[in-house]
């Protein structure tokens, strides 16, 4: 396994391909960039060595959990337990869950395509799997294409290449155009994982297309925005102060990818069925870093509601109890999609589909009701607070901290770090990002309901009201 040193060195030596704010820009300091360290530290932590290392099914070493194909429910379960304790560390999205949520997905579809065409690709995605385990490799995933007139299918666009296709078939490999949208932490990816976005029809092979390349590799672009929470003074920071994320619009500007890098090619069938299933593993991730949130929420809501001397009122404890059923349930149908999860042919664990998408509905549902509970026990501060450095001035400073002061056991100091925390966490530029992702990450709301409805048996429940109102046909 890497140790953090060793990943960011290699980020270093990265071919510069980062188009931001008017610059190209290599790999140094990109926000998030933490993020990642402490996927490789926790791995390495005696106390969560347990929970984020596993055993890799194809050479009996211990590999980062983050590298892991899914062999059994207790690795399902393992997943989400350590996307919860993580995502609470780094105070939202833990980065690496993209990348080994689409390997997830092809270590079964790359296996299923090869039984019905004959095809070779889980061989050489079996290959790709040692590589990334041995190199502990740091994934992202680009699913989502941008997609052009949302009404029309990709062969019917305007512009074909507003979903990522194929351009040229060779010999020794494919060529690939086409860009992704959204794609979270692609700066600090060694590799981008390519999959479809939605279902195909026979006509569109050139766009069922799915591969691996490295961040930086030819023809790779990423155009990106990166968002921050703001510095503070040094005696008033928080952990997360100045930090940040990234997201990229990853462009393929005709990039070659090797035979040994395609993962599917032309099989529009299985190109339907890879995008359902990264997903449905998407959402099982959820089913970890949302409770976690909502943790975040609940802890920052009931210590604001003690500083701001409410703790006992009885509206602010039915407050905190509607977030701890958010995130219990929406943990518990996590619990519940491993324990019912069924096995693929190819041997990957694979989770209910049914508790995986109440789970994320339920979360998504309850995302912005979440942040009202936190606003309305704050009150307005958080969008109006003075900034630190005025906390320390010479001139005002005194001022500042005596108008700060709430309950009597609280240093104002504290009332602001609090406060500054919640301007952060609800009131930011990193909250606006983190709000449209718990609103569209893993796939619009839309499509929750139409992967439960897909899948439930909604005839077998007509069936007992039949049975109640005495209906005989
Ligand atoms: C912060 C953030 C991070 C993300 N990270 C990643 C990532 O790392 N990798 C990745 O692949 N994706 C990522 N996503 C994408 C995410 O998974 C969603 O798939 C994506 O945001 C939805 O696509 P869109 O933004 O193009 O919205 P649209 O698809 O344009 O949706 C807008 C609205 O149009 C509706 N709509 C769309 N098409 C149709 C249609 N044909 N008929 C009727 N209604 C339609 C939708 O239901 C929705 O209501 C991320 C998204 C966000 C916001």
């Amino acid at each position: 396994m890497r140790t953090s040193a060793e990943y960011r060195e290699k980020l270093r030596s990265m071919r510069p391909n980062i188009y931001m704010g008017g610059e190209v820009l290599g790999r140094d300091n990109i926000p998030g960039v933490e993020i990642m360290d402490l996927t490789f530290e926790l791995a390495a932590h005696p106390d969560y060595q347990h929970l984020c290392t596993a055993t890799s099914h194809l050479t009996g070493e211990r590999i980062n959990r983050f590298c892991h194909i899914h062999q059994s429910p207790e690795d399902l379960l393992a997943k989400q337990e350590m996307t919860r304790v993580a995502t609470r560390m780094v105070g939202g999205c833990i980065a690496r869950c993209m990348g080994i949520d689409a390997m997830n997905a092809l270590s079964v579809i790359t296996y299923q395509c090869d039984q019905v065409h004959g095809t070779e690709y889980h061989t050489r995605w079996l290959d790709y799997l040692k590589y990334w385990q041995a190199n502990d490799i740091v994934g992202c995933c680009a699913q989502s294409d941008v997609k052009g007139h949302r009404k029309r299918r990709p062969h019917q666009q305007t512009d074909p290449d507003l979903y990522l296709r194929v351009v040229e078939r060779r010999r020794d490999g494919i060529v690939v155009r086409g860009a992704k949208a959204h794609n979270s932490f692609a700066p600090l990816a060694d590799e981008i994982i390519a999959i479809p976005t939605r279902f195909l029809t026979p006509e569109e092979k050139d766009w069922a297309v799915a591969f691996a390349v490295p961040g930086d590799h030819p023809g790779v672009k990423l155009v990106c925005r990166g968002a921050k929470y703001r510095e503070r003074v040094p005696e008033l920071a928080s952990p997360l102060s100045g930090k940040g994320e990234i997201e990229s619009l990853t462009i393929f500007d005709d990039v070659f990818v090797p035979w040994e890098r395609v993962f599917l090619c032309g099989e529009t069938e299985f190109g339907g069925q890879l995008a359902l299933l990264f997903a449905l593993y998407h959402r099982h991730s959820y089913t970890g870093c949302k409770p976690a949130m909502t943790d975040i929420i609940m802890g920052t809501a009931a210590l604001v509601a003690e500083y701001n001397g409410i703790e006992r009122e009885d509206h602010v404890r039915k407050k905190l109890a509607e977030l701890i059923c958010v995130a219990e349930l929406v943990y518990g149908c996590g619990i519940a999609a491993a324990v019912k999860s069924s096995r693929a042919p190819s041997g990957t664990q694979i989770p209910d589909v049914v508790f995986c998408n109440v789970a994320r509905k339920h979360a998504g549902v309850n995302l912005y009701h979440e942040y009202d509970i936190l606003a309305d026990l704050a009150g307005g501060l958080p969008a109006t607070l003075p900034y630190s450095e005025e906390v320390v001035s010479p001139e005002v400073g005194e001022l500042v901290k005596k108008y700060l002061k709430r309950a009597d056991h609280v240093s104002p100091e504290n009332v602001y770090k609090c406060f500054a925390w919640i301007s952060d966490l609800a009131c930011s530029s990193m909250a606006g990002v983190m709000q449209y992702a718990g609103v569209h990450g893993g796939g619009s709301p839309v499509m929750e309901d139409i992967a439960i409805l897909g899948t439930y048996d909604i005839e077998e429940k007509k069936r007992y009201a039949k049975f109640l109102a005495g209906i005989q046909e």
